[in-house]
């Protein structure tokens, strides 16, 4: 299927933040994790998300319109960058907390794991943060063209285990494409169900 993204929506505050009939599906993940670069490789542009120079700059949720499915995709800011100050790390803690409870339209949370590094505190206190509420993870391991193929199935099964999910999580590489297609089925299937 042939799909197109389109930004319709950012969002800077809770008072922002509006009920939508629509399904939508989540982005999390840490600050450099690849996060633009999925978004700009899933709408087939270069440049619709911003690839980060800085880590941690973006602090708002973006509203990505998936057509002809017409699920959105909601682009949370980026989390745990260790320059930003404390009264700002709440705020957006706050607003993200806010976006998840009380959303009836929110689907699964896809949360991108750097295939390069180990298992990261904050990767797993979202994780178990999103099952406590109840909202399904989509866990998917970025820059999988980094680590040797012989590696990816045992970080697979490691990160398989550590966040008690019944599937491995998905490789993906934004730079070779590895995964595009079976990300696309994955968010279609938690979209309309
Ligand atoms: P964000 O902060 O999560 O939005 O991350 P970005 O998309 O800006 O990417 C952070 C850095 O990782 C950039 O230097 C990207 O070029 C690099 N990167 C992102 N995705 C991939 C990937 O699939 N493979 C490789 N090798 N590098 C990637």
């Amino acid at each position: 299927m042939n799909r197109t993204i389109e930004l319709v929506k950012t969002i800077y505050e809770i008072k922002q933040l509006e009920s939508l009939d629509e399904p939508q599906i989540a982005l999390a993940g840490r600050s450099n994790v690849g996060k633009s670069s999925l978004v700009n490789r899933l709408a087939g542009r270069k440049s619709l998300a911003k690839i980060s120079s800085k880590p941690g700059k973006t602090r708002s949720l973006n509203y990505y319109r998936v057509n002809p499915d017409g699920f959105y995709l909601v682009d949370l800011p980026g989390y745990g960058y260790a320059r930003c100050s404390q009264s700002e790390r709440e705020k957006w803690g706050k607003l993200i907390e806010a976006y998840m409870t009380a959303n009836p339209g929110l689907k699964a949370v896809v949360v991108l794991l750097d295939a390069r590094l180990t298992p990261q505190k904050l990767d797993l206190e979202l994780t178990s943060y999103l099952r406590g509420l109840g909202i399904p993870v989509i866990p998917v391991l970025t820059k999988s063209d980094k680590p040797k193929q012989r590696e990816r199935a045992a970080l697979q099964n490691q990160w398989k285990d550590i966040l008690q999910q019944p599937r491995l999580p998905l490789l993906f590489s934004s730079k070779t494409g590895m995964g595009e297609d079976k990300l696309w089925n994955v968010l279609a299937e938690y979209a309309i169900n």
